[in-house]
């Protein structure tokens, strides 16, 4: 049996149809998988509705961008129903904000001589979730860059000429907002905190105080050792080592669904652990 709990669909920044995620998945034997998009539900019922005559179940989920004393992480959301609620009342929020700074973004790059407008890069996404990825797609439809990975690394990555920051939840207010709405939260890929191998402990005990459920051990760019690593804090913790992909389609090369670069496993109890930590 084979899991995967993080992937992305053109309901964000992916360049797959939910539906599209789904069946891809399934053919690759993948039996349980989480669709978490950036700060949107909206792929949510078309997954559920792929997945329902197939041998493959759906969680449904987000990711969100969260502010954290010593920096930002990602949070993943689980188990986040497309209904209202309190997180999901805030989601809206944040696009909100996404679109605000996607307006101050694209006058950047008109300030920086770059011929591109909010329009051209409103219609490189189909979902409600617009952000960088797409951005940096309309500079590669206008012939500055051939991948999208190039225009964030001149440009769009955090701390770039054209980058502009948005609005945030805490990751307090996240994990809080996150719980009241039944939902588990989960620290996405944490090699991206800036956080040393040592510390990482302190800083999730912290967050595990304020209702997190569980750490995202297996992931692509971990190495093997911190994969394990990880794992053991989230066991030590009494919480849940989750893992995934982060498949974006052709939005981000070399990853698979279930596999990531060919040597990601998610073991397959990750899933009942993380069901009951609904309720705990
Ligand atoms: P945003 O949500 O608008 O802040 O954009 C951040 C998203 O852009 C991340 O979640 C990734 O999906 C994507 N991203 C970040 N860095 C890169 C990169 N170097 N190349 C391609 N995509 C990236
Ligand atoms: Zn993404
Ligand atoms: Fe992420
Ligand atoms: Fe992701």
């Amino acid at each position: 049996m084979t899991v995967d709990l993080h992937l992305h669909s053109k309901a964000s920044d992916g360049t797959e149809s939910p539906a599209q995620v789904v069946r891809r998945a399934s053919r690759l034997g993948v039996t349980t998988i989480a669709l978490t998009d950036h700060d949107t539900l909206a792929g949510i019922a078309e997954a559920k509705a792929a997945a329902a005559p197939l041998p493959i179940d759906l969680i449904p989920g987000t990711e969100l961008s969260v502010d954290w004393p010593t920096g930002k992480m990602h949070l993943l959301v689980y188990f986040l129903e497309p209904i209202a609620g309190p997180l999901q009342d805030r989601l809206a929020w944040l696009r909100e904000g996404r679109n605000r700074r996607n307006a101050a973004i694209v006058n950047r790059l008109q300030q920086l001589g770059y011929d591109v407008t909010l329009g051209e890069a409103e219609a490189q996404a189909e979902g409600p979730s617009v952000g960088r990825p797409h951005i940096a797609d309309a500079l590669v439809t206008k012939g500055y860059f051939d991948a999208r990975s190039e225009a964030f690394h001149d440009l769009l990555a955090d701390g770039g000429a054209a980058y502009i920051e948005r609005v945030r939840l805490s990751a307090q207010e996240a994990i809080s907002l996150a719980r009241d709405s039944g939902a588990v939260p989960v620290i996405a890929h944490p090699y991206t905190i800036g956080l040393g191998r040592a510390e990482y402990r302190a800083a999730f005990r912290e967050l595990t105080s304020l209702g997190l459920g569980g750490i995202e051990a297996y992931y692509p760019e971990h190495t093997p050792a911190l994969r394990s690593h990880l794992a053991s804090i989230a066991d030590q913790l009494g919480i849940v080592a989750t893992g995934g992909s982060d498949y974006h389609g052709t939005g981000k090369p070399g990853l698979e669904i279930g596999t990531g670069r060919g040597d990601l496993i998610v073991p397959d109890h990750v899933v009942t652990a993380l069901a009951a930590s609904r309720f705990t």
